[in-house]
């Protein structure tokens, strides 16, 4: 799926669709913020605040260009979340998401139907998702607030509003907002998405090689003999990382999600220009992350130094908690250890030096619950090829395959070959 957009505009066939989600993050989200902050409880967890839009507007609404019905699910954790875990600015949110109604709609609805659009800027992703993956949020919330509160540094997707429009004809669609794991002022250079499963895990080779944007898979990454290059102290900390969000995913009995890799080679630059086609309609206010300090990145540097300080700290409990960074940036990435190098994690040497790569990494997708449905497939699948490395198996062993592939292809790891269905 190609990551550039198609702008949306009033001619656009979900231009009202657009504008009725906007509108509503606008007024649901400010209306929250506008309240004096208090402790969570739990029925915020629960909770479902309802507005009704009309052309005429009334005391909660003003009027609208249209009528429709929005929903904002637990607006207090997803608030708590955004400010507290996530580092994002209230207004700079707003803004972001609805300052201009354009957004741009990202490439064809995949297997799944969802729909994905970026911001202006391209800092969010709004993903519309199917009821069962919204009733699924709702119920695992706590679960992930939580996890989200103890791990600073989860490579989880970044929850950031979960919401639904009612349109008057009925028509229900739920989305949330997430971090977009690219960022705007880079070239990705190659995107993969790793499952740990290879059977049929393979973007053509030959399609490849014509299209830079491609998502290519495990069996491309393996087949093209891919190593992450990090250092012993990126892959370690990344490792227990990955860890830990995998055993919570385990324990929340999903499967099927993956761990989405961009990267970016730097010497080659941003010369290819992949997306200046979105980045000219989305100016001027485009690069949002902005590092002062990127170069200066040896041992001594501030994040190399947090880096050794995390390492240190035998208690595995505190991993990313005790890094302290310089606030002088702007922009929320800079407070997570993963995305500190230019929005993303410098590739570095066995002597933990610099090399020329950024990844961009993430795990994305984690809204599927190893349902019925998937337990079918995974029959189905299995009676074709290896119960085992089909990509449908049951959410343990699929966290299980799913953190080995991963420790595998990291640099010093055995690499992902015995993945490989025979
Ligand atoms: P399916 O269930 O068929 O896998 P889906 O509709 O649930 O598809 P995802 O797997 O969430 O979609 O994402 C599809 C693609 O969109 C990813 O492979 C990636 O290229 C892009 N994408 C998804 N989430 C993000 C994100 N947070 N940042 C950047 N790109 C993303
Ligand atoms: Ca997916
Ligand atoms: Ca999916």
């Amino acid at each position: 799926r190609p990551l550039v957009g198609n702008l949306i505009g009033e001619d656009h066939v979900n231009y009202v669709l657009m504008y009725n989600m906007l509108t509503g993050i606008r007024i649901a989200v400010s209306r929250c913020q506008a309240k004096i902050r208090r402790e969570l409880t739990d029925e915020d967890f629960t909770a479902c605040h309802k507005y009704s839009f009309d052309i005429v507007g009334n005391e909660l609404t003003p009027s609208a260009k249209y009528d429709f019905k929005f929903k904002d699910y637990s607006p207090w954790v997803f608030r708590d979340l955004r400010e507290d875990y996530f580092h994002l600015d209230p207004a700079d949110y707003l803004l972001s998401l609805t300052a201009k109604y354009i957004l741009s709609e990202l490439g064809s609805p995949g297997k799944s139907g969802s729909f994905f659009y970026f911001s202006r800027d391209y800092r969010f992703i709004i993903k519309t998702i199917h009821h069962s993956e919204h009733k699924f949020l709702r119920s695992i919330l706590k679960k992930y607030y939580e996890h989200v509160k103890h791990n600073p540094h989860t490579l989880l997707s970044r929850f950031y509003g979960l919401h639904r429009v009612k349109l008057p004809h009925g028509r229900k669609i739920h989305f949330v907002i997430m971090n977009n794991l690219f960022p705007a002022h880079k070239d990705i250079h190659e995107t993969y998405d790793l499952k740990g499963s290879t059977v049929g895990r393979e973007y053509p080779e030959d399609k490849a090689s014509k299209n830079p944007r491609a998502v290519l898979k495990d069996l491309n990454w393996i087949n093209r003999g891919k190593t992450l290059e990090l250092g012993p102290e990126k892959r370690a900390l990344l490792t227990e990382q990955l860890r830990r969000d995998s055993e919570l995913l385990k324990q929340l009995h999903v499967m099927d999600y993956s761990l989405l890799v961009g990267i970016h080679n730097m010497e080659r630059g941003n010369r290819d220009n992949v997306r200046s086609n979105t980045l000219k309609v989305f100016s001027p206010e485009m690069p949002l992350i902005r590092r002062k300090h990127t170069q200066s990145k040896g041992a001594s540097s501030p994040d190399a130094i947090a880096m050794r300080r995390i390492m240190r700290e035998s208690d595995p409990q505190k991993l990313g908690v005790a890094v302290q960074l310089p606030d002088s940036d702007t922009g929320e990435r800079q407070h997570f250890l993963f995305y500190q190098d230019d929005g993303g994690l410098r590739a570095t040497n066995e002597r933990n030096g610099d090399l020329d790569v950024i990844y961009y990494l993430g795990v994305i997708d984690i809204l599927t619950p190893y349902t019925s449905f998937k337990k079918v497939e995974h029959f189905w699948k299995g009676l074709q090829a290896d119960r085992h490395k089909i990509s449908p198996v049951p959410p343990f062993e699929y966290g299980e395959r799913f953190f080995s592939f991963m420790k595998a292809i990291m640099r010093g790891g055995e690499g992902g070959a015995r993945f490989k269905a025979e």
